[in-house]
C-alpha cells in the first residue's frame, strides 16, 4: 500500500492486458500487484472505535434486495428488515420503530444483500448525473459475490477497490470485505472508489500513483458525505491523505512530474489547511518527508479512551 507505491512514481504508466474470460474484454492491471493505485487501503474496523452505544433508535433500514424502506430515528446505521416484517409493516401491523427493532445488521446479511444495499447507497448519495463512466454490472459488488474483480491477492489488504475498463468506459467497484454498518461512512468510502472511476475515465487524468490518491482522497474529503461520516472514519481518511501528500512530496527528488508534484503539494496543503483550520507539521529529511497533522492522533487516543469507558 502506501510504503510499496512510494518510489514507483510511473508505475501506472506501465500496464499489461490480461484476459479475463468471465467477462470477455481485458483489464488494464498494473503488473505490480501490490500498488494498484485504485486499490483503496481502507480498513473498516478501525472506523468501529467509538460504536459504544447502542442507541434505541433507529437507522437506515432496507429490505434485502436493497429498497431503502425510510430512516428512523438518528443513528446512521445500515439495518436489514426481513420480507415477512416489511409485509407486517406495509400491512399496518408493525409500527415503524417496531419494523426498526426486528432488523438485523448489515454486517450479518448475506453478500448479496450487502451488494444490493450498497447498490443503493452509490445510486443515492455518490453517483452524479454528470458521471459518463459506466458501473460495470449495474450494481455495487462485495468481495467474492463480485465476480468481475479478478481475485488477486493485493486485494487482501484492502477493503474497496475500483477496477477500470477502459474500453468500456466503466469501473467496477466494490466493497472487498466490511464491518461497517455506518450509512455515512460506507457512503464516504463509495465515493473515494468513484473519484478514482471518475478521475480515471471521465477525467481521463494521467498521473502517478501519489498524485492519484492525492486527488482521490481529497476528492473524498471535500464532499458533504465525508462531512457525515464518524469522527473516527474521517481521521483515517484524513490520516491517508496526508501519507499521500507527503509521497507526493517524497517523489519530488525522483520523478520526472516535479513541476506538478510540486503544484498539487501546495494546492492540496492549502486546501487541508483551511479545510479543517490547522497548520500542517512539514518534516523532511535526507530520505523521507512528511507532512503531519497532530491534532489527529491526539483525538484518535482521546476516541480510544472514551470507547474504554464506555465499555466498562
Ligand atoms: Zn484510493
Amino acid at each position: 500500500m502506501d510504503d510499496e507505491i512510494k518510489g514507483e512514481g510511473n508505475s501506472i504508466n506501465y500496464k499489461f492486458r490480461m484476459h479475463d474470460p468471465r467477462v470477455g474484454r481485458f483489464l488494464s492491471l498494473d503488473p505490480l500487484s501490490k500498488s494498484f493505485p485504485w486499490n483503496s487501503p481502507y480498513v473498516f474496523g478501525e472506523n468501529r472505535v467509538i460504536d459504544g452505544i447502542e442507541l434505541e433508535g433507529l437507522e437506515y433500514v432496507f429490505a434485502s434486495d436493497g429498497k431503502l424502506i425510510g430512516k428512523f430515528g438518528k443513528s446512521p446505521k445500515i439495518k436489514v428488515a426481513s420480507q415477512d416484517d416489511l409485509d407486517q409493516y406495509r400491512n399496518g401491523l408493525l409500527e415503524p420503530h417496531e419494523l426498526a427493532l426486528c432488523t438485523q445488521d448489515i454486517n450479518t446479511a448475506s453478500d448479496e444483500v450487502k451488494s444490493n444495499i450498497y447498490t443503493t447507497i452509490y445510486s443515492k448519495e455518490v453517483r452524479r448525473k454528470s458521471d459518463k463512466y459506466k458501473l460495470e454490472g449495474g450494481f455495487v459488488g462485495v468481495g467474492a459475490a463480485n465476480d468481475k474483480i479478478p481475485p488477486a491477492q493485493a486485494y487482501k489488504s484492502a477493503e474497496a477497490q475500483t477496477v477500470i475498463f477502459k474500453e468500456s468506459n466503466s469501473a467496477a467497484i466494490s466493497v472487498w470485505s466490511s464491518n461497517n454498518n455506518n450509512y455515512w461512512d460506507v457512503a464516504s468510502t463509495l465515493n473515494h472508489e468513484h473519484g478514482h472511476a471518475y478521475f480515471e475515465l471521465d477525467k481521463k487524468e494521467r498521473t502517478t500513483a501519489s498524485q492519484y490518491e492525492t486527488l482521490v482522497y481529497w476528492h473524498e474529503i471535500d464532499s458533504g458525505i465525508f462531512d457525515k461520516a464518524s469522527e473516527s472514519s474521517q481521521l483515517n481518511t484524513r490520516h491517508k491523505f496526508l501519507q499521500y501528500l507527503s509521497n507526493l512530496a517524497h517523489d519530488l527528488g525522483s520523478s520526472k512530474q516535479q513541476a506538478r508534484d510540486a503544484n498539487l503539494f501546495v494546492k492540496y496543503k492549502t486546501l487541508y489547511e483551511a479545510k479543517f483550520d490547522i497548520e500542517l507539521n512539514v518534516y523532511s529529511g535526507a530520505a523521507t518527508f512528511s507532512v503531519y497533522d497532530p491534532t489527529i492522533s491526539k483525538r484518535k487516543k482521546e476516541l480510544e479512551e472514551e470507547n474504554t469507558n464506555v465499555e466498562n
